[in-house]
């Protein structure tokens, strides 16, 4: 480890924050964290326990009618100043991403731009939100509608984007008026942790961001859940883990965000811009080692340019530099655990099984560190479970279509339906597709999706809710309407 390394991770704070106070965990208990390019120990932080998941609600609770009663002009300016500062202390959020998560360190700069743009964003936003007022039909009453924060909300983010998943969160939650406890991924909490500190530093008042890092998500998590006092939850990770959560907050009628899994088609068409449509590619599948929700999970691509296709992509991808994140010139890390390495093992193994041809690739890579060779899988059939499942590792599955109503129907048969991208240069295909495809997010001759000022969700079983965009903000309000009679 180098010693800008040293000194970044001996800055950091390592405990609990719950009401303005960095704190031990209840009983002592601490979690490790690790980076995935070397399997070596990082930093050690405090693990919360039910007790403390309970204490930060009690700060949360207790913070929530004075921020609401804050002027949105000032919860403004302060996630402004939080951008502000974020952009000051950028290389560090950057390295502390790479160490923790392994993306290549100019993937975790471009996380603390994309992440940055919620703070500026919503920044933007906390003086926005507006009412309406009118006339009934009838001319006899008039119709009040308001929006009020909804309360303390509970935030889940995944460790696939250390930050942004969390400003994404907590930027809209904090220019709604609402106080939040936030629960990082046990894998990557250390930027969490930066973060904290830097909302402080920003002026963010003591009890309206608390921080619960915990080796025990699912004991911390229920009992804030259950509580009475929080309304609302927002989550980004599995769907699996993302059911069991509503679930849980059936039993409140809690409001739910849910970010969940995706299993993006990549649709490739005989008339697309084949360079573009393989820049598309590289883009949409190996940001973040593949480990992104939107990533392209099925290439559907016309089977007269296919093998082009398969060719040309094929050609980019042995040219890919792994390695640590930190490294000059690297371009894709580690897999995030040995689990993740397993499981695209046996993936890769089912889908050649199957019948589908290796390009390049197709297997771990010797240690120390969790690397997987970036791939690509031709010839796929269909029943394959990478065409079923979330592959979540940089390897192209590629499925050959005849037509476009044959495409449409391999692209929906899926219960995720988070993103699609369509690569074509017919206008009226693409209109037609992006009515037929049945995602929350669609990329017309692009790889890349996500932006501040868009509305980011899915639909079918990709989640419930957007973020981002006008809409965003109104995850976490409450509407009122007010009738008022013109006549007695
Ligand atoms: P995960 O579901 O395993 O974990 C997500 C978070 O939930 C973590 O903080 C984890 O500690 C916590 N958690 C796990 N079990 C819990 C429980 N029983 N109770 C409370 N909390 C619990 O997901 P992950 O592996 O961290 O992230 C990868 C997944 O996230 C992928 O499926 C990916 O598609 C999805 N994701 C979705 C989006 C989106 O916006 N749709 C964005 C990023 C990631």
């Amino acid at each position: 480890m180098s010693a800008r390394e040293s000194e970044l991770l001996a800055s950091l704070p390592t405990g609990l924050l719950i009401g303005g106070e960095w704190v031990a965990a209840s009983d002592g208990g601490e979690l490790t964290v690790s980076d995935p390019a070397t399997g070596k120990p990082l930093a050690t932080i405090a693990s919360a326990t039910p007790e403390d998941g309970i204490r930060a609600l009690d700060a949360a609770a207790e913070a929530a009618a004075g921020w609401a009663a804050t002027p949105a002009r000032v919860r403004g300016e302060i996630l402004r100043t939080a951008w502000e500062l974020l952009q000051e202390r950028r290389a560090d959020f950057a390295l502390l991403m790479t160490l923790e998560m392994g993306k290549p360190l100019a993937e975790a700069d471009g996380e603390v731009t994309y992440g940055g743009e919620f703070l500026r964003w919503f920044s933007e936003e906390a003086v926005r939100v507006t009412g309406r007022y009118g006339a009934n039909p009838e001319g006899t009453m008039n119709v009040i509608v308001s929006h009020r924060p909804v309360g303390p909300a509970f935030l889940i983010t995944p460790w696939n984007f250390p930050l942004a998943m969390a400003t994404r969160k907590i930027a809209p939650a904090l220019a709604a008026g609402c106080t939040v406890v936030v629960k990082p991924a046990e894998l990557t909490p250390l930027t969490t942790l930066a973060f904290a500190q830097l909302l402080l530093d920003a002026g963010v008042p003591a009890g309206v961001v608390n921080v619960i890092p915990t080796a025990q998500s699912r004991a911390v998590s229920a009992p804030i859940i259950a509580d009475p006092r929080l309304r609302k939850l927002s989550f980004t990770g599995s769907t699996e883990v993302g059911r069991t959560l509503l679930t849980q907050a059936a039993a409140g009628v809690l409001r739910t965000s849910m970010e969940l899994g995706g299993n993006a088609p990549f649709l490739v068409f005989d008339d697309a811009d084949l360079d573009a449509a393989v820049d598309g590619a590289m883009l949409a599948k190996f940001r973040n080692i593949g480990q992104a929700c939107t990533a392209a999970n099925r290439f559907l691509v016309h089977e007269s340019v296919a093998d082009e296709f398969a060719r040309r992509l094929a050609a980019r991808v042995e040219a890919l530099r792994v390695g640590r994140g930190t490294d000059e010139g690297v371009q894709i890390g580690p897999l995030i655990d040995g689990r993740a390495v397993d499981s695209t093992t046996a993936l890769v193994a089912d889908a050649v099984e199957r019948g589908a041809t290796v390009l390049t690739g197709g297997a771990a890579l010797d240690g120390p560190g969790t690397f997987f060779a970036p791939t690509v899988v031709t010839g796929l059939p269909t029943d394959a479970r990478m065409v079923r499942e979330e592959i979540f590792a940089p390897v192209v599955g590629i499925v050959p279509f005849r037509d476009e109503a044959e495409a449409v129907r391999l692209a929906n048969s899926t219960e995720y339906g988070l993103v699609g991208y369509t690569f074509t240069r017919d206008l009226a295909r693409a209109h037609r597709l992006i009515d037929a495809i049945e995602t929350g997010m669609m990329g017309i001759n692009t790889g890349i999706v996500s932006n501040a000022a868009a509305p980011f969700g899915g639909i079918k079983q990709s989640g419930l809710g957007r973020e981002g965009g006008a809409e965003g903000i109104h995850e976490y309000l409450e509407t009122k309407y007010t009738a008022i009679p013109l006549t007695r």
